[in-house]
């Protein structure tokens, strides 16, 4: 079996596994326990912090640490909107956020908050003129993602910052970062962000650890109460061998970047030449995307069974995001791209990790056209 869907899960590094394994047994001490055991976990706690503060490029106290970036994409969302809701109700985002950040708009919007939702083009690419004509003075929060998770796309959050800030400096500056950190810059400082989210799991840490930078001096009301963990922002026992683990990614990843990218890069434009060949393919990603997702879908075929019969010929790959692939609708990220109703049923996800080689994408490209001679239309008909 070949493994083709890093976006979703990425194996964790060997030094991850060890380090979750070892503070499992050695430091399970409360952080918030008075006695030396205590002291000695909370300080691995701090350690951690610092570690990820300084690949991010921000203070240790801008870090905070939560169960996974789907928190931490509510916590940014509805913790603003609560917070600042004496500015305004309002809340500029993109049709093609992930659900964790969709979802608690739409949720905010059946609250009475107003949320614009900006179409992308037919790239997936975010305008940042369509955003700044979006602000208005009641606009608490902006939230765009670095590089979306089903096709890839950039998006140019430097040129968004610069705008929103222009536009109402008191608007806060929501990233995404998911998909984008250990493969592409991140520039916090550059970009204005004053809120950015990360996901150890997918950059070869643990899962059920998150990340949530929170810039010095902008306050969020806390999703979770009844602690002083996180400093009130986030009540909960931590969870140390996460987080001393997942600092561990963030900085092998980090430092990892340029080599990845390298890597990837020709095996991901080599799989886009070969896709562009096949006629019956319409290729959602580009040359222009992160390095390491390839989109396209197959008119007419559902992805889901396209992604079964890859799986028979030993090719595990994704359909659209993990948190949204056993629904049955077309992906509302390739429909605001302006897909049809068709091919945004079909959407199939290919990314790359650091392990794969030439032989595999072979071995992919031969896969794929044998699935594509094996399936009827009739067979996966929509
Ligand atoms: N944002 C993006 C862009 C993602 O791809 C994902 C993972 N599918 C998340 C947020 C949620 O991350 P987690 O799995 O850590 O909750």
């Amino acid at each position: 079996m070949l493994y083709w869907d890093y976006a979703a899960a990425a194996p964790p590094y060997e030094e991850v596994v060890r380090t979750v394994e070892q503070i499992m047994r050695l430091h399970y001490a409360n952080p918030s326990s008075l006695y030396r055991a205590g002291l000695e976990t909370a300080q691995l706690v701090q350690r951690a912090r610092e570690v990820c503060a300084a690949a991010l490029g921000v203070q240790p106290s801008e870090i905070r640490f939560t169960s996974g970036a789907t928190e931490s994409n509510n916590l940014a969302v509805k913790g603003a909107a609560l917070q600042y809701q004496g500015r305004g109700r309002h809340i500029v985002t993109t049709e093609i956020e992930h659900p964790s950040v969709y979802d608690s708009c739409l949720q905010l919007q059946k609250l009475g908050w107003e949320v614009s939702f900006i179409a992308p083009d037919g790239r997936g690419v975010i305008d940042p003129e369509r955003i700044a004509a979006a602000i208005r003075k009641d606009t608490v929060l902006v939230s765009v993602m670095h590089v979306n998770n089903e096709v890839g796309s950039v998006q140019p959050l430097a040129e968004i910052g610069r705008r929103i800030k222009a536009a109402n400096r008191r608007t806060l500056f929501h990233v995404d970062g998911v998909q984008g950190y250990g493969k592409l810059e991140t520039r916090l400082r550059e970009w204005q962000a004053d809120l950015y989210s990360l996901s150890p799991h997918k950059i070869r840490g643990p899962r059920g650890v998150g990340l949530l930078v929170i810039k010095d001096g902008i306050e969020l009301s806390p999703l979770l109460t009844g602690g002083s963990q996180e400093s009130g922002l986030r009540a909960g026992t931590e969870n140390v061998p996460g987080i001393v683990a997942a600092a561990k990614a963030v900085r092998m990843s980090g430092e990892a970047r340029e080599a990845f990218a390298a890597r990837v890069t020709p095996l991901r434009d080599r799989l886009l030449s070969f896709l562009r060949g096949i006629p019956e393919f319409v290729v959602n990603s580009s040359e222009e995307g992160a390095p390491h997702i390839v989109n396209f879908a197959y008119p007419g075929m559902k992805g889901e069974v396209m992604a079964r019969k890859l799986e028979e010929l030993g090719m595990l790959v994704a359909t659209r995001s993990a948190c949204s692939s056993r629904h049955a609708e077309p992906s509302r990220v390739l429909l605001a791209m302006g897909l049809g109703n068709e091919a945004a049923l079909g959407g199939i996800r290919i990314s790359f990790g650091d392990i794969h080689t030439p032989e595999d994408v072979e071995k992919l490209e031969q896969a794929l056209l044998a699935a594509k001679s094996a399936l009827k239309i009739a067979e996966g008909g929509v």
